[in-house]
């Protein structure tokens, strides 16, 4: 086959490293910012006080308020406050919601942001903004929402619980799979995904039994790290499709759905996403990539079905329709009656076929 690409080197500065929290202030002067709001989720309240704490004078104040999938009404009132305190940058720091908000600020005209991830979500490495309302996820792309840096601390990962730890690994993993079968790869991106796939793999059964290990956090932000460079420089196919509208029309929580889901989507496309069953497969050193990453994430404790995040058979057929009103790009075509068949096992818990 001809080898045929493109590739647009990722733009976002990336600093990595444990400790490197306390570079956040030069990342914040570097990027121009004088007066800096600093956004979390009401769980990590203290995280944005400490960066605050950090940020000295050149903080405005703190937004406690990032919510899961970035509800449009949430995302105003960040615009308003960063507007009433003159902000002129933000500092995001917190997994996919936190960063979502800094998103939907930067994406009205509002201030542009520094991220300081604390879980493997990957979105601090993508152009993709999303915002919900009325039952509904929009996103799109845009490449003012792209952060001016990202701060990757892997110390502040410590925190996250094995099981949250797990599901997180797994969102990462489901960008690297997709990433291989992705119509707008390219010999870099194959290297990132292979490599992600690989170093997550390794740790993530690690860090089960070695939550405590920094050495372990680390490898594992640095996968998706690789994970979330994957995501910023293809489109996604059907594993991210679904897991947007489940998210976004039934509320289920992002990351546990990419866990159950991905080892149903890659059966899906398994015909036709060689590499990615072939990196799955190695990683896990078994020669049926499907059926040894639905036991593998089981194995991880990983919840076992959309059943138990609280799906019924009732949001099956709306899944399917929503999945395929839109033409987006994935390996093998969409076709409803192997959709619901999908849905309905995921449901279940029932064997990927
Ligand atoms: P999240 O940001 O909602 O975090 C999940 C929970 O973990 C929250 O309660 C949070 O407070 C807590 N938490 C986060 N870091 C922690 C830590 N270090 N220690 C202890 N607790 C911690 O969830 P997420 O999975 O990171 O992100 C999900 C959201 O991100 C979704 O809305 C998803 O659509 C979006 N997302 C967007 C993109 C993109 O490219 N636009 C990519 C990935 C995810």
């Amino acid at each position: 086959m001809t080898l045929r690409f493109t590739f647009a080197p990722l733009p976002t500065r990336v600093v990595f490293g444990p400790g490197t929290l306390a570079s956040v202030r030069a990342e914040v002067e570097r990027a121009g910012f004088s007066r800096v709001l600093v956004l979390s989720t009401p769980g990590h309240r203290h995280l944005a006080d400490r960066v605050a704490g950090l940020l000295g004078d050149l903080a405005a104040g703190t937004h406690p308020h990032a919510a899961m999938h970035v509800p449009a009404g949430g995302a105003e009132r960040a615009r308003e406050t960063a507007a009433r305190l003159s902000a002129d940058g933000c500092v995001a720091i917190g997994g996919g919601s936190t960063i979502g908000l800094a998103k939907a600020i930067a994406l009205s005209g509002g201030p542009a942001y520094v991220a300081v991830p604390t879980t493997y979500a990957g979105s601090e490495m993508t152009p993709v903004w999303g915002l919900t309302e009325h039952g509904r996820k929009r996103t799109g792309r845009d490449e003012r929402v792209r952060p001016v840096a990202v701060v990757y601390d892997p110390d502040l990962t410590l925190t996250l619980p094995p099981e949250t730890a797990v599901v997180s690994g797994v969102n990462a993993l489901a960008h690297a799979v997709e990433a291989l079968y992705a119509p707008n790869g390219s010999p870099i991106v194959d290297l990132m995904a292979a490599e992600a796939v690989r170093v997550l793999t390794a740790n993530l059964p690690r860090l089960t039994v070695e939550p405590g290990d920094p050495g372990v956090r680390a490898r594992t932000l640095h996968g998706a790290w690789l994970a979330g460079c994957c995501l910023g420089s293809t489109t996604m196919g059907l594993h991210h499709k679904l897991c947007h509208v489940l998210g976004g029309t039934f509320g289920l929580p992002h990351a546990q759905t990419h866990a159950v889901v991905l080892p149903y989507a890659l059966a899906y496309n398994s015909a036709k996403a060689p590499k990615a069953c072939a990196a799955i497969a190695q990683a896990l050193g078994e020669s049926d990539p499907v059926t040894a990453l639905w036991t593998w994430t089981r194995n991880l404790g990983a919840p076992s079905s959309l059943g138990e995040l609280g799906l019924t058979e009732d949001a099956i057929a709306p899944t399917v329709d929503l999945a395929t009103r839109d033409a987006y790009p994935n390996p093998v075509p969409l076709d409803p009656g192997r959709l619901r068949a999908l849905l309905e096992a995921a449901v279940h818990g029932a064997p990927p076929q």
